[in-house]
């Protein structure tokens, strides 16, 4: 492996996007502090247990901890005296009040940390923010840092997958460095060397267009997921079955078949809050209609929730109130136990919500489930969840769950009614066994 021992990193915030990008900035060779507020996230990770579930990364974790290059902290004064290169990965999540992004956490690492900065260092931020809030940032750093303006920030956007978020760190598909400074990108090329001499693309931009690369990309992924769906609002009028119509269209490799997958929709801590905030910058800018369109992406990824209820209540006859029903999945997608705006829960609680006793099985997201929903409760294996249900629902595509047997669960649930949120099961492998399979957007 190349040596990168002279660039010192640090990493602020060390949440799913953070802890991943601290260890793998220290696989590559580089010393690395990460930095949260959050004491127990950071004792956590000093002991190398990743505080979530993220495939692969406790090994890249132990393995860089134990050569000792990695550490994490609570204290920017570290953080600051350490590194030459500033990571900003800390949250942007949805106001409360409106769709637009809380930028209170940005600004405070801002604010904690540029006071400290008394010599030359480059900032350079992560997390998904609205096009222009870079500009600001990096005026508020030169007038807070000792060193003025010789800390200088660019923002090079994140596209991890949660999943696969090693592997997306250490090749991901490209780097966007948004800067205009010779030195910010001198710096963005020392700190992606390993990944610029592996024949990965690198693009310099300025700061406006590398903010919009990475809310550019999740609204056309979100508008890819939303238009399958309502294909299948169609189908569903029609009598169509929108699989076979994904997959017809998929062999065009104008459209492709990738986020063509019809079913109950998007959800997770990005998608949603980043298109709403897209929205709302949009029309802080005057251009409200260029993106109104989202406003019916939104619109339709909600509705297939309420379809996915509907679904279910009519093949339970009528009504839920003092029905069981099981539910399986409960993470806002298969290999993450991450439940921000899970469609999975979001289901679940609007059926306790109508009175049933809903049972709730994840194979990673049981533990934050159970912090957040009390009006559900939780088994500890699938054939626990499907115990005497009156019908179950697939609602998160775990391979446990495309792969289980339809006699096995056939043999506990009190009725062989399944609804599959995710078009992942074969309808006429479980009709033979004898259950009443329903989709969405299939007959
Ligand atoms: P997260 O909530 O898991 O982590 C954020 C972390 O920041 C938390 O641990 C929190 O304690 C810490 N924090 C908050 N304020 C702080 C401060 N002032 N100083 C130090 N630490 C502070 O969020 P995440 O999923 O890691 O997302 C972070 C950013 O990355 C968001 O903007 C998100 O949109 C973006 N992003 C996330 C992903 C993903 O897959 N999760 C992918 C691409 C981009």
């Amino acid at each position: 492996m190349v040596s990168h021992a002279r660039t010192r990193i640090s990493v602020i915030g060390t949440g799913y996007l953070g802890a991943t990008h601290a260890a793998c900035m220290a696989e590559l060779g580089f010393e690395v502090v990460g930095l949260d507020l959050d004491r127990a996230k950071v004792e956590s990770l000093s002991a190398g247990r990743v505080p979530f579930y993220e495939p692969g990364l406790e090994e890249v974790l132990a393995r860089n901890l134990q050569a000792g290059r990695l550490r994490f902290t609570t204290d920017y004064d570290e953080a600051a005296a350490f590194a030459d290169v500033h990571f900003i990965c800390v949250g942007t999540p949805q106001r409360d009040d409106s769709g637009a992004a809380d930028l209170s956490y940005v600004k405070s690492s801002v604010e904690a940390l540029a006071p400290r900065l008394d010599r030359p260092a480059v900032v350079i931020g992560k997390s998904t923010v609205p096009v222009g809030t870079a500009a600001v940032l990096a005026a508020r750093i030169r007038e807070l840092a000792p060193a003025g303006d010789a800390v200088e920030l660019g923002w090079s956007p994140e596209f991890l997958r949660e999943g696969f978020g090693v592997e997306d760190t250490l090749r991901p598909n490209r780097i966007v460095i948004g800067t205009d400074s010779p030195r910010v990108e001198a710096a963005m090329r020392e700190v992606s060397a390993p990944q610029i001499e592996a024949g990965i693309p690198f693009m310099v931009t300025d700061l406006q267009t590398a903010e919009l690369v990475k809310i550019s990309a999740n609204a056309f992924l979100a508008t890819k997921i939303s238009f399958i769906n309502a294909m299948a609002e169609v189908s569903e009028a029609a009598g169509a079955d929108v699989m076979q119509l994904a997959k017809a269209l998929s062999y065009d490799d104008r459209i492709g078949g990738k986020f063509l997958g019809p079913g109950l929709g998007f959800g997770g801590g990005c998608l949603p809050k980043d298109i709403r905030a897209f929205m709302a910058r949009a029309d802080e800018l005057g251009v409200e209609p260029a993106l109104s369109f989202l406003r019916e992406v939104d619109a339709i990824n909600q509705r297939r929730r309420a379809r996915t209820v509907d679904i279910a209540r009519a093949l339970i006859g009528g009504g839920f109130a003092g029905r069981t029903v099981g539910v399986l999945g409960a993470a806002f997608k298969p290999n993450s136990d991450d439940i921000r705006d899970s469609p999975a829960l979001d289901v679940a609680s609007t059926i306790a919500s109508l009175g049933a006793r809903v049972t709730v099985y994840d194979p990673e997201a049981l533990e934050r489930a159970e912090r957040e929903h009390t009006e559900l409760n939780y088994a500890r294996s699938m054939l626990e969840a499907v115990r005497d249900a009156e019908v179950v629902l697939l609602l998160t595509e775990w391979s446990e769950f495309r792969d289980a047997d339809p006699d096995e669960l056939g043999k506990v649930v009190a009725e062989r009614k399944i609804v599959d949120g995710r078009n992942v099961l074969d309808p006429a492998h479980w009709r033979a066994r004898g259950w009443t399979y329903r989709a969405l957007g299939r007959p």
